[in-house]
């Protein structure tokens, strides 16, 4: 035989299995079968179907399985990225005419899609306010209620139980964004006694926990609902890469003590912010002076929050003044994302971005903090610093 046909059909003679502490990591677009009866058996429904690469590996199921029990529910798909688990959802759940109900303070590509489906196919939005379950009132048509807990940039925790508890009554599918959570501040499957139907986690976030993978999953606990969701992710071809899993994987034994001391981190800072008067407002679910306190130790009794903590500047702060904060701030690093040891900021123009009146904020603009692994008194330090450089003194006068 030919060197080079010799280097293409390699024996593999070597033992191919060790007891290494992490699992070896499988790279397939093509999966060969043993013959042809194994390939016309083949089931997409297999539990795990080993039939080509945008089906799953071993490595792929590892950790979908792994994200299954974090979240407390059977079935798990893993998707490119945490909006294309949204995406997916939405795509699989709602068809022409159908309505959704949404709030305003959601993860806003998730609203995008939604608005994309309006156009294209008279998908029926509709705005639900978190904190108060009686304006969720869902009509015959409706398919789809979004949670997210807590919601995005302002961090309101929602009434998790009221709302779940009005779909149940009307049979609609509840989805919940859980990547505030990450599993750990709340049970998706056990709200005190209410459950979700979909639990979506941008796993981005905390399990990457190195802000160098792009993940996200969608945890079931039916059946039949993840077999409609895994055709949807068959069709779609959203498939994840091995390397990609195998890095989440290795993260997700560190995940709680990562969240735990950002939590803590976060708490820390909240205490300096409350009392910092360049800031009129500090928005954190543990901080009783933000709307949703309640609902969170509700829902989170362990007293786990996540490591995002937003600030309303006073409004003496002008939009030219929040960017030069932002762009001052030495330790904290402008970008989007977070859940990695590196803290970050993010500045928002409220009012480019809702269109309902935000009666409980004190302002429009808003900066979110995502606290990494630092020191809180370095952080701190940063932040009076970067609050320095806007002539504060002078301006409080
Ligand atoms: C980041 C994020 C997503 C999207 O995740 P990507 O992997 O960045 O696409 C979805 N929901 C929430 C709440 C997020 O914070």
């Amino acid at each position: 035989m030919d060197k080079h046909t010799q280097l293409i059909c390699d024996p593999r003679q070597v033992p191919m299995q060790i007891n290494s502490l992490q699992p070896p990591v499988y790279h397939a677009s093509t999966i060969v079968f043993d013959n042809t009866k194994a390939l016309f058996q083949r089931h997409w429904r297999d539990r795990y179907d080993y039939s080509y690469g945008t089906h799953g590996t071993p490595t792929t199921y590892l950790l979908a399985d792994q994200i299954a029990r974090l979240e407390g529910g059977k079935y798990a798909l893993l998707t490119p990225s945490g909006l294309a688990a949204i995406v997916l959802v939405n795509t699989a759940l709602l068809g022409q005419g159908d309505e959704v109900w949404v709030t305003e303070n959601m993860y806003s590509p998730n609203l995008e899609h939604l608005y994309e489906l309006q156009k294209r196919y008279g998908v029926v939005i509709k705005i639900y306010n978190p904190l108060d379950a009686t304006s969720f009132q869902p009509t015959a048509a409706c398919k789809l209620l979004w949670l997210e807990a807590a919601g995005s940039v302002t961090l309101e925790f929602p009434d998790l139980q009221g709302l779940i508890n009005i779909a149940k009554k009307h049979h609609v599918c509840v989805a919940l964004d859980s990547t505030w959570g990450a599993g750990l501040a709340y049970s998706p499957f056990d709200l005190n006694g209410v459950s979700v139907d979909i639990c979506v986690h941008a796993l981005t976030k905390y399990p990457s926990g190195g802000g160098d993978v792009l993940m996200g999953s969608i945890v079931t606990n039916d059946e039949t609902l993840h077999t409609k969701l895994r055709r949807m992710h068959t069709l779609l071809g959203f498939s994840v890469s091995g390397d990609d899993c195998a890095r989440v994987y290795r993260s997700l034994p560190s995940l709680a003590l990562r969240y735990d001391k950002q939590s803590k981190n976060a708490i820390e800072l909240l205490t300096y912010l409350k009392h910092e008067p360049a800031f009129a407002q500090v928005l954190h679910p543990a901080n009783p002076d933000t709307l949703g306190h309640q609902f969170w130790q509700q829902n989170c009794p362990n007293g786990r929050s996540a490591g995002l903590v937003s600030v309303v500047f006073d409004k003496r702060y002008s939009w030219t003044d929040i960017c030069r904060f932002c762009d001052t701030l030495q330790i904290f690093k402008l970008g989007f994302s977070w859940g990695s040891a590196t803290s970050l900021v993010m500045l928002y123009d409220l009012s480019k971005m809702r269109t309902l009146p935000q009666a409980h904020l004190c302002g429009r603009y808003v900066v979110r903090f995502c606290i990494g692994l630092e020191s809180p008194k370095d952080l701190i330090d940063d932040i009076k610093t970067a609050l320095g450089s806007l002539n504060y003194d002078e301006k409080s006068k």
